[in-house]
């Protein structure tokens, strides 16, 4: 451990927190900056919100939610009209404060009315949203899933999902939710901080008994049941896929104001902790993501009244560790090395790439017969695999030092699955022309200028849409983003609130088409005009 940072430059730094911890300007570290801020429960449910107004039939993994105080008439109008058309809705609502994190603070309400907005904890920003009624049971028992997913990189984006997870039970028998039994923790929520408190919790040193199992244990018992295992994995994969590519737009603006293109800097990879929720449908759910997952293996116990032990936890270990290895191979700096030498090598030697085709159909075997038997889902279809993707041969490659090691498990689903989930990366799009009118590099928010350059160069305004309307329409938008006061460090306009003005113009532009559809007309029609004006301004700088 360096606390106070070292002064050799280091090939991976594993810092505790965030991004931030320590100053880096090479090699590759474990956190990407704005990461925290990004998966905060408001920030998520904003980002989850915006894709579900483009595309709402695939982001309906994500409850219904609504952001307090701000939007607390809102979620009283849209329940009282809800219930209005459907009077034998009788929904529950879990509260949960921004920034929270064990649970602490949350509470179930039956009625709108019963928001608490008074208080220390309660006058904090918090979610509100639907709670599902009715999750799977095992044992009579609700769990939910924790698990690890590494975001390699965020371009070209990467994304690798651990085969096993963690599952985390709770321990009072499930009811739905009642007026009597709404504030019972160990019944409705699932968190280990809280239900290690309880009596019934059960340590266990097996993987599939006690109050924490893994992830896999839970797939053998449902398989055994008879339940489509291998579509509930897709359904995850897709879930995590979908849920990267809704954060990607807002870590975007953040990485090129820590780490500016062309100034010296780290790359960055994360570990992030995905709590999911299986519906009784066997509908995978997304609760919330975590950019700091424990990764303690081992818990406390108490041996006698007042003396307590730390001991190992074999659950945690099983999975952690594989994870933690893994990723430090996939980022290993020496295998690139390697990965270049093994790619040149074949380039010139012909019998070396029949040698390299040999391996490449031994590791498809493994891969989808054995290792990965669980995975190899028909729901998702692969983008064919490039010999990029070939020297991680594991016990195929004799001289591999991985050769030793067990096989990755940790499974790359993007780019492989790219082709089914490029149409929704919208957003990333818009926020793209946003870095570009950025202007300063460092910063974070548009200003009032870059805005009107932004109008401009993709010529926008026309006589219907002055620019003193392009004037009005930045300054009502930036005034209601900034006085939800999340960040008040910069003045201007944040990427939500651009994303806000951009869905206006495109609705106005084109009329009578879905969302999805005027907002990628907007994009093409702005990347367009763009690209022309480039052209332009390469020729006179060549003239
Ligand atoms: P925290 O960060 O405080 O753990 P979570 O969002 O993970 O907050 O919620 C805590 C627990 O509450 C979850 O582990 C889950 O058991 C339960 N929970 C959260 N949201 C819902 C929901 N919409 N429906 C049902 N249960 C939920």
């Amino acid at each position: 451990q360096f606390p106070v940072g070292r002064r050799l430059p280091c090939d991976i730094y594993w810092h505790g927190v965030s991004f931030h911890d320590n100053n880096i300007f090479s090699g590759q570290v474990n956190k990407f900056p704005g990461m925290m801020e990004t998966v905060r429960k408001i920030t998520l449910s904003r980002a989850m919100r915006t894709m579900q107004d483009l595309f709402p039939l695939e982001y309906n993994f994500y409850p219904r939610s609504w952001i307090l105080p701000e939007e607390l008439p809102l979620f009283v109008a849209e329940v009282r009209v809800m219930k209005d058309s459907d009077p034998s809705w009788k929904p529950t609502f879990i509260v949960k404060p921004d920034g929270g994190c064990q649970g602490d603070g949350i509470y179930l309400i039956k009625d709108p009315s019963d928001i608490r907005l008074t208080g220390r904890i309660q006058s904090r920003p918090a979610v509100v949203q639907e709670y599902i009624c009715k999750p799977l049971l095992v044992d009579k028992l609700k769990f939910d899933i924790r698990l690890y997913v590494l975001l390699k990189s965020l371009e070209p984006l990467e994304i690798y999902i651990a085969k096993d997870g963690l599952s985390r039970f709770c321990t009072e028998p499930y009811q739905e939710p009642t007026l009597k039994n709404l504030h019972q923790v160990f019944m409705h929520l699932t968190n280990y901080s809280l239900n290690i408190h309880s009596e019934n919790f059960i340590h266990s040193d097996s993987v599939n008994t006690g109050s924490k199992r893994t992830f896999s244990s839970i797939l053998c018992r449902l398989s055994s049941r008879g339940a489509d295992v291998k579509k509930l994995w897709s359904d995850i994969i897709s879930l995590v896929i979908k849920t990267i590519i809704a954060l990607t737009p807002e870590l975007k603006v953040y990485y090129q104001s820590d780490i500016p293109a062309g100034k010296p800097g780290p790359t960055c990879f994360q570990i992030l902790g995905f709590d999911i929720l299986l519906m009784k449908n066997l509908k995978p759910m997304l609760l919330e993501v975590n950019a700091n997952p424990s990764m303690r293996i081992e818990h406390e116990q108490e041996l006698s009244p007042g003396v307590f032990e730390n001991v190992p936890s074999p659950v945690d270990e099983e999975v952690k560790v594989a994870v933690i290895r893994d990723t430090l191979r996939l980022v290993d700096p020496q295998k690139k090395k390697r990965k270049d030498t093994h790619l040149e090598d074949v380039g010139t030697n012909p019998s070396a790439k029949g040698r390299l085709r040999c391996i490449t159909s031994l590791i498809k075997e493994t891969n989808h017969s054995l290792e990965w038997g669980c995975w190899a889902t028909s729901h998702l279809e692969p983008v064919p695999e490039s010999s990029e993707s070939l020297p991680d041969a594991g016990p195929a490659a004799p001289r591999s030092p991985e050769a030793g090691l067990p096989s990755l498990c940790l499974k790359q689903v993007f780019p492989k699955y790219a082709k089914q989930f490029n149409y929704l990366r919208l957003v990333d799009r818009v926020a793209a022309l946003f870095i570009r009118f950025l202007g300063v590099k460092g910063t974070t928010k548009l200003g009032p200028t870059g805005f009107r350059t932004f109008i401009r160069n993709c010529k926008l305004s026309s006589s219907s849409f002055s620019m003193a309307a392009v004037d009005i329409l930045y300054i009502d938008i930036t005034r209601r983003w900034n006085s939800m006061g999340i960040d008040h460090r910069e003045s201007g306009m944040c990427l939500q609130a651009f994303v806000e003005a951009f869905f206006c113009l495109a609705q106005k532009k084109y009329k009578s088409v879905p969302l999805h559809e005027q907002v990628l007309s907007l994009i093409e029609f702005c990347e367009c005009h763009l690209a022309a004006l480039d052209e332009k301004r390469l020729l006179w700088g060549c003239g």
